[in-house]
């Protein structure tokens, strides 16, 4: 946890969405849950598969990631193919992606890898050169 994370995090838990929804005070469509993360649906999907990976324990940013968090990063990646498997999406393709900060979009404050599939994804974005 990073050292803003620190100072603000009892509040920061108490208040996370994604912290109520691993603790089980709040529902969603669980597709996967260990002691480390759990995987549900997106409530708002932007592809035919959307499923969240979520980390039990309250890491907001990417930023925030030390090397004791190496671990649980590569256990959440390898979750999340085991996902993809799971939802029959492994062989035609995927997207793994974490929205870091304001100019990615990341709305909510609590880490999570987002699994997209389930047909043609939209490209990353435009060449800069032709905006
Ligand atoms: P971000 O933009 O922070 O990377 O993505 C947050 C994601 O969380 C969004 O895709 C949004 O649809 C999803 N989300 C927001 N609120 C909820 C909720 O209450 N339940 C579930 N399952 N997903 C949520
Ligand atoms: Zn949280």
């Amino acid at each position: 946890m990073c050292p803003a994370d620190e100072e603000k995090s009892q509040a920061k838990q108490k208040d996370c969405l994604f912290c109520d929804i691993a603790r089980g005070d709040m529902p969603s469509t669980e597709i996967y849950s260990d002691d480390q993360c759990m995987a549900f649906k997106d409530i708002n999907p932007v592809a035919n598969i959307h499923v969240l990976i979520v980390p039990r324990d309250h890491v907001t940013h990417l930023t925030c990631i030390s090397i004791n968090h190496e671990n649980l990063l590569g256990h959440m990646l390898r979750i999340g193919a085991q996902v993809a498997q799971q939802t029959g999406i492994a062989k035609s393709g995927y997207r793994l992606t974490i929205n870091q900060g304001n100019d990615a979009g990341q709305i909510v404050d609590h880490l999570h890898i987002h699994l997209l599939g389930g047909g043609q994804l939209e490209r990353l974005g435009t060449p800069i050169e032709s905006i």
